[in-house]
């Protein structure tokens, strides 16, 4: 079996592109974030541990990560490989995940600073209805919302020096992962900053070499 690991910024599109690699491959999307949860929600031994990092303001150890991944790709879905999203972060974390699962193909979805600010910036939603909203992109028309109750909606962590910083700490965290898995040669930049189906695309044409 052969595992995917995929690399996008926020604000790049990974959500639909990972959707899209999942229906293509078939490799069920492993997000370590949403696994973490899930076990400390459902009181598993791991999250029961993994509990107690969160609760002192610790980071929980790669240990215990590795550990809930081991038992994720054990399941039927995952027998082909698993499209990993969220992980690894660190060049060690990368060293244990080739100790329990084989990486075929590094996919980072590239996407300019600036125009992440851009996009991520301009969103805002109606607070009644969820519907989302951009200034540039999909401005809510000036009649208001389609649910005839439009409240404008922001996230306090959409402004310009939040989404930066974000962004630089995404940079700083992922260039030395990059370069790692660069010289496994298993690394494919694919150009973010285009329509969606052009970069699905370009991803299916990466996992094919
Ligand atoms: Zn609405």
């Amino acid at each position: 079996m052969s595992s995917i690991v995929l690399f996008g910024p926020p604000g790049a599109g990974k959500g639909t592109q990972a959707e899209r690699i999942t229906t293509s491959t078939g490799l069920p999307q492993v997000s370590t974030g949403d696994m973490l949860r899930a076990a400390v929600k459902q009181q598993t031994p791991t999250g029961i541990e993994a509990k107690e990092y969160m609760e002192a303001g610790l980071l929980v150890p790669d240990s215990i990560i590795i550990d809930l991944i081991r038992d994720r790709i054990k399941l039927p879905d995952a027998q082909a490989g698993v499209m990993f999203d969220g992980f690894p972060r660190t060049i060690p974390q990368a060293e244990a995940l080739a100790q329990i699962t084989a990486v075929s193909h590094v996919i980072a979805i590239e996407v300019p600073d600036e125009r992440i600010v851009d996009r991520i910036c301009g969103r805002y939603s109606c607070g009644n209805c969820g519907s989302v909203y951009h200034e540039t992109f999909n401005p809510v028309s000036n009649s208001g919302c389609e649910c005839g109750d439009f409240i404008e909606k922001r996230r306090a962590d959409d402004n310009k020096e939040t989404v930066k910083s974000r962004l630089s700490a995404y940079h700083e965290q992922t260039s030395p992962l990059a370069d790692w898995y660069d010289n496994k040669g298993i690394f494919h930049r694919v150009n973010g900053d285009r329509d969606i189906n052009l970069i699905s695309d370009d991803i299916l044409l990466a996992l094919k070499k």
